[in-house]
């Protein structure tokens, strides 16, 4: 079945939702015949940039061109728009095969005349993932482009990307599309679709899309899926409702006050019910975003879409995190998440590992945390009083904690890679900049420095994947199966999104879902979700029977040691969080 979002993807300039800034410059361009050879596209996702460099590749390969918009239906455009198009080479940098894939195609490639179309066009999604060598191999390239080659960069993050590329490129910048124009855009989903709907439901979703129109659509196919072609306002609330609104508010009320073992179990619930962790990040994000924007500007009425009741409590939270850094640092460190869970074995993981670094104990007053930051100051001093102390890192992070008055974790900004060189990679986290003062005001119980409990270990990663290694791809083939039943089929694939293949016998496929995962257990078992996932796991693995079976035991195990019986956080992690190493993809 194809998805909403790919069937109602724009196929010309006149069909694309928004961005009418962008359409109208582009549309010029190509008329006057006065393209570019390098675009990049910068915007929030689901916007519509990779939509749009399709349209621009149309454009320039089209038969009624050149300088003509494309009619989207002769053979170049309809192969363009089936993604087979030869001379149309779609990289996603996110991934590890699209970085090695970047390399290659540009540096053996690039040269060969195109094969079938007027020009060969390069769309490279998430370029700001790409590896220094990628970058490098892409901007010779740049710097000297063959004539009939042209490319088109996406980028969630331009603020990653190099100066010299920038140089380069003509840069468009992509908005949020508009309440308004996504929710009269879903109406007409519906209309065309024959689902019945009440408006209320439908705003409630384009709240939820935040601007994202991939997103949006995608909640719609859920709801008509699982709503059974009625888009009502209670099912569509008891969807969305639990992740939106309450409990992103629990969630960031919980990491301003710190509170680890509260965020644990939130993830721990979520993980339960079978949600996709991934967009809870992005939620979450957004929903920081808010909160950020209160407090730099606390008559924001303006700025964010909240109202009421909802803005008392954002203000509420902007309050209780303090400074506007701690906040900007939160965004940061989830942004960085979010980018990491996209191709992360364990999503789990690395969410609760950024929740430990944004919640660190430092205003934890019980015995065992003020032993830890006696353990951390004694360390620092160490390194202090080591000859050759690392005096000048010590005195520019000393400088920013000036700046961050209220920001107890002097963690280094994590600067925008900007500058035009390479910079030599500066990790190390300052840890020794822990302002010393801060533990002066603590009632200290005089703990005995020698017998200071060394930090505890952060829990250890390797619970939940222990099966991994032994059937590394078992796992690797079902995650395929899984990416590739959320592309083509959203709202069933992602279904899918927790589970993991347990065995495989030849005949039968095992597959376990979350404890707890009811509603994704009962639909996994309707005939029309099974007619759809059947054929894509007989295509990786031959043909199987799928059995689904419930189980928590990784789940349990991995709870258990996270919940730490006496001190309520898991230590400060002494060097930077522990990159969960993306398993082999
Ligand atoms: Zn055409």
């Amino acid at each position: 079945m194809e998805s909403l979002y790919t069937k109602y993807r724009p196929q010309t300039f006149e069909q694309v939702v928004g961005q009418t800034h962008v359409v109208e410059t582009l549309k010029r361009a190509v008329l006057e015949g006065r393209t570019s050879h390098a675009y990049l596209f910068c915007g929030p996702r689901g916007t519509g940039k990779t939509t749009m460099a399709r349209i621009l590749a149309k454009a320039l390969m089209c038969e009624q061109g050149p300088a003509a918009l494309p009619d989207g239906s002769c053979e170049q455009c309809r192969l363009i728009a089936a993604g087979e198009h030869p001379d149309v080479i779609e990289l996603d940098a996110a991934s590890r095969t699209g970085v090695d894939n970047v390399r290659e195609e540009i540096i053996s490639r690039v040269n060969y005349a195109p094969a079938l179309g007027r020009c060969k066009v390069y769309i490279i999604d998430e370029v700001h993932m790409l590896t220094t060598q990628a970058f490098n191999a892409l901007l010779k390239t740049l710097e000297e482009p063959p004539e009939h080659v042209v490319f088109i960069m996406c980028t969630t993050d331009p603020q990653k990307i190099l100066a010299t590329i920038l140089s380069r490129v003509q840069r468009f910048d992509f908005h949020a599309i508009g309440n308004d124009e996504m929710q009269a855009h879903l109406a007409y989903v519906c209309g065309q679709e024959g689902f019945g709907y009440d408006e209320a439901a439908l705003e409630l979703v384009v709240r939820h899309a935040r601007g994202g129109m991939r997103d949006a659509l995608t909640t719609l196919e859920q709801l008509s899926v699982f709503g059974a072609g009625q888009i009502t306002l209670p099912v569509a609330s008891d969807f969305l409702g639990e992740v939106s609104g309450s409990l992103l508010g629990q969630i960031s009320r919980a990491l301003a006050r710190r509170d680890v073992p509260t965020l644990f179990t939130e993830v721990a619930t979520l993980v339960d019910a079978g949600r996709d962790l991934l967009q809870l990040t992005r939620e979450l994000s957004a929903h920081l975003r808010d909160v950020y924007v209160v407090s730099v500007v606390p008559s924001s009425d303006d700025v964010v879409a909240a109202r009421g009741a909802e803005l008392d409590a954002l203000r509420a939270e902007a309050a209780a995190f303090g400074s506007p850094d701690r906040l900007a640092r939160a965004l940061a460190v989830l942004g960085d998440a979010s980018s990491e869970m996209r191709t992360a074995t364990n999503q789990r993981l690395v969410l609760e590992v950024a929740f430990t670094r944004l919640a660190r104990p430092e205003t934890d007053l019980t015995l065992d945390s003020l032993a830890e930051r006696v353990a951390d100051l004694e360390r620092q001093v160490a390194i202090l009083s080591a000859p050759g102390a690392p005096r000048q890192a010590l005195a520019s992070t000393g400088e920013k904690n000036l700046k961050a008055v209220g920001a107890p974790t002097p963690e280094p900004a994590p600067a925008p890679a900007a500058p035009s060189a390479p910079a030599p990679a500066p990790t190390p986290e300052p840890q020794a900049a822990r302002p010393a003062a801060q533990a002066a005001p603590a009632p200290a119980p005089t703990p005995e420095p020698t017998s200071a409990p060394k930090p505890k270990p952060v829990p250890a990663p390797s619970a939940p994947a222990a099966a991994g290694l032994s059937n590394g791809n078992l796992q690797r083939t079902w995650k395929q199966v899984v990416d590739r039943l959320v592309a083509q089929a959203p709202a069933k694939g992602s279904l899918l999104l927790s589970s993991t293949a347990v065995s495989d016998d030849g005949e039968r496929l095992t597959v376990s879902l979350p404890k707890g995962s009811h509603f994704a257990a009962r639909m996994l078992e309707r005939t029309d979700v099974r007619e759809t996932v059947e054929p894509a796991v007989a295509a990786a693995f031959g043909p199987r029977q799928v059995i689904y079976v419930e189980s928590s035991l990784a789940n349990q195990a991995i709870s258990r040691s996270e919940r730490p019986t006496t001190a309520p956080a898991p230590a400060p992690a002494p060097a930077p969080a522990p990159k969960p190493a993306p398993a082999p993809k």
